[in-house]
């Protein structure tokens, strides 16, 4: 019987091996770490004494193939999908607050406008209508109007938020993408989405106890070092003390990140993008009825995630920040979470993380590298973030691409 070997257990291996034993496909995993989950993980903070994740991640209700996975695994009642498309901001350099959200429909739009935050104007649906057309080599800020509030108090968080880059190096094609995918499809899409038990825990050991059993446990620190490639196939993987002879009806789907990707593949692709921030602060008691999600503007802060007493914030496109000064970063990072949220003291416990190389590069070259499904070898399939094009470095990314590696697999096999 055939056997299909996944490489890598982040959200793209793991979505691609949960589809393949629902085919009763044979499947091996091999992981380079100690762990799933790739780039999303959670963790029991010592220094906090609270579960917390890597990085605070938002998902929207459109994201179907990330509502697909948690309904498989069973954890899609940890999701916490929010009752209005819509999001909150506060300009700290004035106080100013305000909601960007998208309409439930006609009715509700005569009744509370576009949504757009005040000065924005109408003219930001020009900026949108030339970001949906915009060709390949354009980049947001090449679509979009220079200044004015609708860049400040539009774009510029947005970009951020979804690409990891600001306007002038991201690709306008990919905020398109994910605008066609939410915005374009009305507020079902557009509920933001908070995993308040955290992302392990909703999309990670859930998957991995699903496997389990299905009878499929990832080989852990198992670093596949290189591809022995035959004939237009993949002959053998290549580990450190192994070489793994793959059957003639054995298949590869390859779910790294794309340079390591490129480098096993010996084949150019998109680059490591940019750092992001994350701090977490404990607090003296649970926030309930605060926020569960703001977006800062005019400082360091950009999203501040609400999860009972842990306050958890974000900075990305974080590669500016001087990390020689921790303390100092933290401090700027809780006096504006706590203008923000309107708290006062110190909190209680504090922590502060980099997440580097947080996604892919979003710029237009780097994009052009992306791998492509129609590799010369007939027996690799390609998945991770960045192999589901046109969506940029995102969970649903992820999971989209295991689940066409693996339908193409198992219509090869079957
Ligand atoms: C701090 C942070 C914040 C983010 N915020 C958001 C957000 O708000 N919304 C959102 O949708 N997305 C967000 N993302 C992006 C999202 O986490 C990723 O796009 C997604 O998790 C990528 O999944 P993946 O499976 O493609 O890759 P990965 O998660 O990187 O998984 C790849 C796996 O392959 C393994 N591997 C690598 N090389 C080898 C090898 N040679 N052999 C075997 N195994 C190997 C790795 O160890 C890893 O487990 C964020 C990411 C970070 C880090």
């Amino acid at each position: 019987m055939a056997r299909i070997h996944v490489i890598g257990a982040g959200l793209a291996g793991l979505a691609a091996a949960l589809r393949l034993v629902s085919a009763g496909v044979d499947v091996t995993i091999w992981e380079a770490t100690g762990r799933a989950g790739g780039r999303c993980w959670s963790f029991h903070d010592r220094r906090l004494d609270r579960r917390i994740d890597n990085g605070n991640h938002l998902v929207l209700s459109g994201n179907s193939a990330v509502m697909d996975h948690c309904r498989h695994i069973g954890s899609h009642d940890r999701l916490q999908i929010a009752r209005d498309a819509a999001l909150p901001f506060v300009d700290l350099s004035n106080g100013a607050r305000w909601r960007i959200r998208v309409p439930e429909g006609p009715r509700d739009m005569m009744r509370g406008g576009l949504g757009l935050p005040a000065g924005v104007g109408i003219s930001a649906l020009f900026d949108a209508a030339r970001l949906m057309t915009a060709g390949p080599h354009r980049t947001v800020a090449d679509a979009i109007r220079p200044a004015g509030t609708a860049r400040t108090h539009l774009w510029d968080p947005l970009t951020l938020a979804i690409l990891n880059a600001p306007p002038e190096d991201a690709a306008a094609r990919s905020l398109a993408a994910v605008l066609r995918r939410t915005v374009l499809r009305g507020a079902a899409a557009c509920r933001p989405v908070t995993m308040p038990d955290g992302l392990g825990p909703t999309l990670v050991d859930p998957a991995i106890a699903t496997l389990a059993e299905a009878g499929c446990v990832p080989q852990y620190r198992s670093p596949l070092r290189g591809l022995k490639k035959q004939d237009e196939r993949v002959a053998a993987l290549q580990f450190d003390d192994a070489e793994v002879v793959l059957a003639p009806t054995d298949r590869v789907i390859l779910a790294v990140p794309a340079p390591a990707a490129g480098r096993l593949l010996d084949l150019p692709a998109p680059a490591p993008g940019q750092a992001i921030l994350n701090a977490h602060f404990r607090v003296t008691e649970p926030l309930e009825d605060s926020y569960a999600l703001l977006g800062v503007l005019s400082g360091l802060v950009q999203w501040i995630f609400v999860r009972g007493d842990v306050v958890s914030v974000t900075v990305s496109a974080a590669d500016h920040v001087d990390m020689r000064d921790p303390e100092a970063i933290l401090a700027t990072l809780w006096s504006e979470t706590a203008a923000a949220l309107g708290l006062s003291g110190r909190p209680l416990a504090q922590r502060l993380l980099r997440e580097a190389a947080a996604t892919f590069s979003p710029s237009p070259a780097d994009l052009a590298h992306r791998l492509k499904h129609d590799l010369p070898w007939k027996n690799l399939h390609i998945a991770g973030d960045h192999a589901a094009a046109p969506l940029p470095s995102t969970i649903e990314a992820a999971i989209a691409s295991g689940h066409t590696a693996a339908e193409n697999a198992v219509a090869v096999i079957a």
